[in-house]
């Protein structure tokens, strides 16, 4: 019956043993046998190869040779273009021609040079038609050597085959029998109601007894006695419902991976190929809505077929081409930091502004894994109040228990948040599927409304005309719920509208599958953290130079453009680290080139808002490195001539037995001679932070091919004991001590740390360089440390949240992995420790061992994934007191920032401090113009330590004007600030974000 999901008429219950003997006689195997009708050959096919993807104009310049059924082309990753001649029979006119085409790779077709059809793989299937009167034409396929997911070794998420041959096993030209297609899809709604909505359901009878007249009716070799067995089917769908029916909102879907298991080149043909299939159904079926997110996609397609795109500009006029989404790409959830989440709804939805006319209300993130509890402040200062997502439903241990409810961040904004019950944002159209969304909905008491999202998905492919098909039958028939075509507006408005009695959650989403994505592909991750730091700094000095200069070239255009890259790598299966080798390299190179220009020709400085007082090491003009202790303005420069001297040098001692202990007069600490620091203590109150600590190896319990199911098991965890090198002193202290040692991880793997005490520095840093060569390993290192609290602290996008210590439930157990970005605390009362860390996302705290995920080694889908050479820093630092009072979250950002040194002649004065905030609770994140204005910065600042307060922001800018604005730049109308002496007064709560407009006079 329907070959492709293994879904036929043998059925154990007892309603079907009764009843469907009748139906079974009726031959289902030649009514769809008899979906094509007369067929007809090409008149001529031929084609040529290419490793490139090339465009349509270079393509058909090409020498083209004969090809024919049966020839094999490839191998992964080239194109195979074909020239179809073909002349369809002057008989057939009038009637439905379709062309067959099964050749394993997806394809577009291309006619007088447009695509004007794409389609994905599979088994054999029709086209559209394209042309249903008597004509000769000329075709061109452009077929990939990939499928909708790749190109797998056996299994989908394994690594690529590179040697893939594809073949092209069927061209045809037939008449397709639209009648005969009308009452295979009634037969199948209908047997579908039979089967799934259950024995006791008297609709379920109806629908087969329906069934069993249409067979006694059609005669399948008599087409004239089909339109009497069509008119029974539709006698039965027009049998409407009650008015307390659910309601569900069917919008066209397709999920696209902006890069995952294809490279990002691909994923550029993908959109085109997918959403030139929506534009033909939407000429063909006037109520179709799509729903489209990812500015950068449509970008592609604006670049790379205008023609498409202009048809789409069309059809988003016309309110069936929906862009959602707001944002750049479908980000990752958790891992960007702060700025790169304002900034993908910031491009987002300028993009969206610009090319449809509207900003975007929803925020569209369908598949990822976890979100942020700042994510619903953020969506709601870029004009968005709507969320949806289904991954959740991924969750491995806990059923989250809400489809629709209100979504609470950690500053107390909320959004309204809607996962489709079904489970899938890649549905097709199944009656199965509309009964799970309406069974399986957790509010349906509350609201009588989910969205059911169709179209093939993850590869690309979308909706399909059969999808729509059956969904038309299922509009508002007894005993189903109402499937109507709708859009992300309409459904929310009606929530809206009925949702008086949601339920809300506080915090994070937490996905409880994937945590491996917090480590994996560590250089992906190392760079997002660095280009981040690059992309602020940049910002900050070109402001500042723009303050004093008025003339000074804003690099707007470049900077817009390296955002673009950074957020497009923010990719949820690139950033993440799901992806293939290809796809790597690639984000590997977005990472390189100008970044580095850009840093070298800046000027250097503190660009982080309060004053610093480090080590730094600076180059002599003799060449040679020194170090020096410095005090520098914040955000601004100091010149300096001569190194301050630290009230307490840096003691560096080696004892009898190899072991030696480093102290700074604020914290000291004792390496045994295998590198392990057996004692950490804060000076001052003598208190004992650390007794043992070691890196440890821990095995990981991976369920075969699961990309990044993890589970670890505490019993594979092996310490890593086997000295290469003993520990060693490289820098006998004063402003700085180092001690160095290297162990064998295994006999593929080696770390070497330098451990380092700066002067006045409160934390001590491990310098770590791997060399990892490991299978199925996974590095972490372990702090077990002497504090007891019930929860441990983690920094998230501008703000902090607490996670449990222990397992006492299930939902506890279910984060034995958590991310978090550049510190996590574990405090009791009066007292703590933090682990500080340059490009590190995995964490935990279990009881009181702190951990940090280091480097993990999947094979899936990229087996070079990590290998080889990888450098990072991590950092402990105790303190007394919380570690709001202690500094903790500003030396996370000195860790992750450091200052720059410059030749001092390129500056005029020898201190100066462009920006301080008088409250030590308030961050000035981010100093950058504001988008399209020039003369006019923005000034973003958050509330980091959880509290209320009142602060300044003084700078020694000439700013004229100053207007509170939202994340989009939009000046707040009643938003405009009194300039006084100290500059601004800003008050926030608990972790507000407030962005500024300061207009330069
Ligand atoms: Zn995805």
């Amino acid at each position: 019956w329907e070959n492709k999901t293994g879904r036929n008429l043998t059925r154990s219950s007892p309603l079907f043993k009764n009843l469907a003997a009748k139906v079974h006689r009726f031959n289902f195997l030649a009514l769809s046998h008899r979906l094509f009708g007369d067929t007809c050959p090409l008149v001529s096919l031929s084609c040529f190869q290419t490793p490139q993807r090339i465009p349509y104009d270079e393509a058909v310049q090409q020498e083209f040779r004969p090809a024919a059924v049966g020839d094999a082309f490839g191998p992964t990753w080239w194109t195979c273009w074909f020239k179809v001649e073909l002349s369809i029979p002057r008989e057939w006119a009038g009637k439905e021609v379709h062309l067959l085409w099964d050749s394993d790779g997806e394809a577009m077709v291309w006619r007088d040079s447009q695509p004007v059809q794409g389609r994905g793989t599979g088994s054999v299937a029709p086209l559209l038609p394209f042309c249903s009167r008597f004509c000769s034409l000329n075709l061109y396929m452009e077929v990939a050597c990939n499928g909708l997911f790749g190109a797998g070794k056996g299994t989908m998420i394994a690594p690529p085959d590179p040697d893939k041959k594809f073949t092209l096993n069927k061209v045809e030209l037939v008449v397709f029998n639209r009648d005969v297609h009308e009452l295979l899809v009634d037969f199948e709604i209908l047997l579908d109601m039979a089967k799934h909505l259950g024995e006791k359901n008297q609709r379920s009878f109806q629908a087969l007894y329906t069934a069993n007249q249409m067979v006694n009716l059609c005669d399948v070799t008599d087409p004239s006695t089909f339109p009497a067995a069509h008119q029974l089917a539709s006698a039965f769908f027009s049998q409407r419902n009650g008015e307390s029916q659910h309601t569900i909102h069917a919008m066209g879907h397709c999920h696209i991976d902006s890069a995952w298991l294809w490279p990002y080149e691909e994923s550029i043909r993908k959109c085109a190929r997918s959403w030139v299939t929506v534009v033909r159904l939407m000429e063909k079926n006037p109520g179709f809505t799509f729903t489209c997110s990812q500015a950068q996609q449509l970008e592609w397609v604006r670049n790379w077929y205008p023609g498409l795109y202009a048809q789409i500009q069309d059809f988003a006029r016309k309110g069936q081409f929906i862009p959602v989404g707001g944002t750049w790409v479908e980000m990752d959830g958790n891992l960007p930091n702060g700025e790169s989440m304002v900034r993908q709804f910031l491009q987002g939805q300028r993009f969206f502004q610009e090319q449809f006319g509207k900003l975007c209300t929803e925020f569209w993130l369908p598949d990822t894994f976890g979100y942020s509890a700042q994510l619903p402040q953020l969506m709601r200062g870029c004009g968005i109040w709507r969320f949806l997502t289904q991954k959740l439903s991924w969750s491995l241990v806990n059923t989250f228990p809400h489809h629709t409810f209100f979504w609470e961040g950690i500053d107390g904004s909320s959004v309204l948040a809607h996962f489709p019950p079904g489970d899938s944002y890649g549905m097709q159209g199944f009656v199965e599927e509309m009964l799970k969304t309406v069974n399986n909905n957790k509010d349906k008491g509350r609201v009588n409304h989910s969205v059911a999202l169709f179209g093939f998905g993850d590869g690309g492919g979308g909706p399909t005309q059969k999808m729509l098909d059956r969904m038309k039958r299922m509009k508002d028939v007894d005993g189903l719920p109402r499937v109507q075509m709708s859009t992300p507006d309409q459904f929310f408005s009606v929530l809206e509208r009925d949702g008086s009695q949601l339920y809300t959650w506080i915090g994070e989403l937490f996905l409880e599958l994937h945590n491996g994505t917090y480590t994996t592909q560590a250089q992906i991750k190392k760079s997002n953290r660095e280009c981040e730091r690059i992309l602020h700094d940049v910002e900050v000095l070109s402001s500042l130079a723009l303050a004093q200069k008025s003339a000074f070239p804003y690099p707007a255009t470049k900077l817009q453009r390296l955002w673009r890259l950074l957020l497009l790598n923010q990719f949820h299966d690139v950033l993440p680290g799901t992806c293939i080798q290809l796809v790597a390299e690639d984000a590997m190179t977005y990472y390189e080139g100008e970044w580095r220009t850009l840093t070298e020709s800046t000027v250097i400085m503190n660009t982080l808002p309060w004053e610093r007082t480090e080590v730094i090491s600076r180059t002599r003009p003799t060449g040679a490195d020194t170090l020096a202790l410095v005090k520098v303005c914040s955000m601004g420069y100091s010149v300096v001539k001569d190194s301050l001297t630290p009230p307490h040098p840096v003691r560096v001692v080696k004892q009898l037995d190899g072991s030696i202990t480093m102290e700074n007069g604020v914290i000291a600490a004792h390496l045994d001679s295998m590198g392990h620091v057996t004692s950490l203590h804060l000076v001052s109150s003598g208190r004992c932070v650390i007794l043992f600590f070691e890196p440890v190896e821990c095995g990981i319990f991976c369920p075969l091919d699961d990309l990044q199911r993890l589970c670890v098991l505490k019993t594979f965890r092996k310490p890593v004991t086997t000295l290469v090198k003993p520990l060693e002193i490289i820098l006998p202290g004063g402003l700085r001590g180092s001690v160095r040692f290297s162990l064998q991880i295994s006999e593929k793997s080696i770390i070497t740390q330098e451990v380092i005490l700066d002067a006045m520095c409160p934390y001590l840093r491990f310098l770590t360089q791997v060399e990892w060569n490991e299978a199925h390993k996974f590095l972490k290192v372990e702090f077990p440390v002497q504090a007891r609290s019930m929860n441990a602290t983690y920094e998230i996008q501008f703000g902090h949240l607490q996670r449990p210590t222990h397992w006492n439930t299930s939902w506890d157990w279910a984060r034995f992995e958590v991310w978090s970005h550049k510190w996590m605390d574990l405090s009791e009362h009066g007292f703590g420790v933090a682990l500080l860390n340059d490009s590190k996302y995995g964490a935990s705290v279990h009881g009181n061992t702190m951990s940090l995920s280091l480097l993990r080694a999947p094979k899936s889908p990229d087996t070079t994934a990590d290998m080889g050479h990888h450098q990072f820093t991590y950092a402990v630092m105790p303190h007394l007191g919380s570690f709001q009072e202690a500094g903790v979250i500003r030396y996370a950002y000195c860790l992750n920032f450091p200052l720059h040194t410059m030749p001092a002649d390129s500056v005029q004065c020898p201190a100066w401090s462009a920006f301080c905030v008088s409250s030590p609770a308030v961050v000035l994140e981010t100093v950058k113009q504001a988008e399209d204005r020039p003369g006019v910065l923005v000034a973003r600042l958050y509330e980091s330590h959880g509290s209320t307060v009142v602060t300044w922001l003084q700078t020694c800018l000439p700013v004229k004007e100053a207007i509170t604005c939202d994340l989009l730049e939009q000046a707040d109308p009643t938003g405009h600030l009194p300039l006084k002496e100290l500059g601004v007064e800003l008050s926030f709560t608990p972790f507000q974000v407030i962005s500024v407009l300061l207009v330069l006079g």
